[in-house]
Parts: structure tokens; sequence; C-alpha cells
């Protein structure tokens, strides 16, 4: 079904904001709505798991953002904290797979969100990738819009 994505990433960003996690959570979209054949269901759980990681293991600062470019529609959730090493960053995709030190060790999780949200993309042709460096991760989506 033809949805409007800004509405619907818009509304889980002000959902997490209210958990008053002690995050900053800023959503940089100027919120024009970008239309996108989507499994709302499905789509927003991926979305939320990106923010709900940032919160967890990300800095203190989150950005998420929706632009359309030519043929795609693109999504970021960057956030501040110490990222992903790179002999990491390939792994970080598999089931269950979950940083064994540092940033997790003390924080819930089965190590399946990245997994499904990588899976859900890929039904919507689209494609999820992660950059880390120091200070800065960013979780990229794209999804062509036909
Ligand atoms: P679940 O999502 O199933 O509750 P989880 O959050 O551990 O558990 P994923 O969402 O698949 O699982 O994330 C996998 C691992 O990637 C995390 O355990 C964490 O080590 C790492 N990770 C994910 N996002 C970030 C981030 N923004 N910064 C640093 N590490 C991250
Ligand atoms: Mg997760």
């Amino acid at each position: 079904e033809s949805t409007d994505i800004v509405e619907i990433i818009f509304k889980i960003v002000q959902k997490h904001q209210l958990l008053k996690t002690g995050k900053e959570i800023i959503f940089l979209n100027n919120l024009k709505p970008i239309f996108l054949n989507i499994d709302v269901f499905h789509f927003e759980n991926c979305i939320s798991n990106l923010i709900d990681n940032a919160i967890k293991y990300g800095g203190n600062h989150i950005e998420v953002n929706i632009n359309s470019i030519s043929n795609a529609v693109e999504i970021t959730v960057t956030d501040n904290g110490i990222g992903i090493e790179k002999n990491q960053q390939e792994m970080i995709f598999d089931k269950f797979y979950r940083v064994q030190k540092g940033n997790t060790h003390n924080v819930k999780g089965f190590g399946i969100g990245l997994y499904y949200c990588k899976k859900i993309i890929e039904k919507h042709q689209g494609n999820i990738e992660l950059s880390s460096t120091k200070n800065k991760t960013v979780f990229k989506i794209d999804i062509p819009n036909e």
C-alpha cells in the first residue's frame, strides 16, 4: 500500500523521544510527505530497531533523516557513539550476532533486529548499509520508488 513514510517515521521518532532516555533524538526532515509502497508493520519495526539500537549502543545524539533522491528514498539513522569496529561491520546483519564487548555487554537484546531489518528492506527491493567511524555511525536505507 502507498503510505507517507515521513509521517510514519516522524511518529516513531516522537515515540522514542517520549521514552525520556536522556538521549537527544532529532528529526531532520521537513515533514513534506514522501509516498512509498511499503509493508507498514514490518517497515515500522525495522525503523524502530535502528533508533532503539542507536539509543542502546550509540552516543547521546541521534539524527533521523529521510530524503527523496532521483530514483529512491534514502533513510538514515546516525549516532555519535563509539560505533562498530571494521572487523565486526559485516557480521552485524547476521542472525543472533551481537558485539561481545564494550557497548553491548550490559544491554539486553537477541541480535535479531538488524537481521530482520535487512530481510524486510530487501523484500522492498531496497538496501541497508552501515558506515561507522569514531563518533559517527550511520545506518542508511535505500528503497527504490519505481
Ligand atoms: P534485538 O534488536 O534483537 O533486541 P540487538 O539490538 O542486540 O538485539 P541488533 O539490532 O541486530 O541486535 O544489533 C546487533 C548488534 O549490533 C548489537 O548487539 C550491537 O552490538 C551492534 N549495534 C547495533 N547498532 C549499533 C549502534 N548504533 N552503535 C553501536 N553498535 C551497534
Ligand atoms: Mg536491536
